[in-house]
């Protein structure tokens, strides 16, 4: 069991109930089972209370924070809760959405938090028609078609994120310096930057100039979800 706390109240936890019911039964190779716990309010929560609300509910357990950069301003809050309390952080610049996209193709290019290009290359993207009408009238649920659309695509989506790691701006990010191996709650103090650098990303890349990028591929690596075709796409890579 472990616990996902999220910004929104639709698109991350309807994800997170995918990957529940798609992978969390384990196979019969390696990947063991899951149960993630989705940990979401109605009307949605900032960064830091993303962060606080993971440390809370998790008591002992593994704990992971869900959140994005176009909305808030308090993340430089949230990283310092997250580290001290060792919740692990999927951050996404601009936003979830980018995650998304990046099961259907890469994208490349600074959008200074804005999320507005992501989602309209999403809902043109080649094989995504599910999302053609996604965040109109604020439907931005992922369930049905949307969920079929994204199935199988995971190990793209992670070589598409991890690429973005490697061509981050600051030059010395690299996605084989991601850590996965759980941390204890009780474990030794980790700092803000060197928490975030388990991310791949440098210890000295400012996390507001991780544009763009998104963690999220470790959580699905964490789960042992396309654990080979990670491993395909890094053997492409290195
Ligand atoms: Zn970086």
């Amino acid at each position: 069991m472990l616990y996902v706390a999220c910004e929104g109240a639709s698109t991350e936890p309807d994800y997170l109930e995918y990957l529940n019911e798609r992978f969390g039964e384990g196979d019969d190779r390696k990947r063991r089972s899951f149960k993630i716990q989705p940990v979401f309010r109605k009307n949605g929560m900032t960064p830091s209370g993303v962060v606080e609300a993971a440390r809370k509910v998790a008591r002992e357990d593994e704990a992971w924070a869900l959140f994005d950069r176009d909305q808030w301003d308090d993340i430089p809050q949230a990283i310092r809760v997250a580290a001290e309390s060792k919740v692990e952080v999927a951050f996404s610049h601009p936003s979830f959405d980018l995650w998304l996209l990046l099961h259907f193709q890469p994208f490349a290019g600074a959008q200074s938090g804005s999320s507005g290009l992501v989602v309209e290359k999403l809902r043109r993207a080649k094989g995504a028609d599910a999302f053609k009408d996604y965040d109109r009238r604020g439907d931005k649920n992922v369930r049905g078609a949307r969920r079929d659309a994204l199935n199988s695509k995971e190990g793209r989506a992670v070589k598409h994120a991890r690429s973005l790691v490697g061509s981050c701006a600051r030059g010395d990010c690299d996605p084989d310096g991601a850590r996965f191996e759980p941390v204890g709650r009780d474990a030794g103090p980790w700092s803000p930057r060197t928490w975030t650098a388990r991310s791949g990303h440098a210890p000295d890349c400012p996390i507001l100039q991780r544009d763009p990028s998104t963690d999220v591929w470790r959580l699905l690596v964490a789960l042992g979800i396309d654990g080979r075709e990670a491993d395909a796409s890094r053997d492409e890579n290195g």
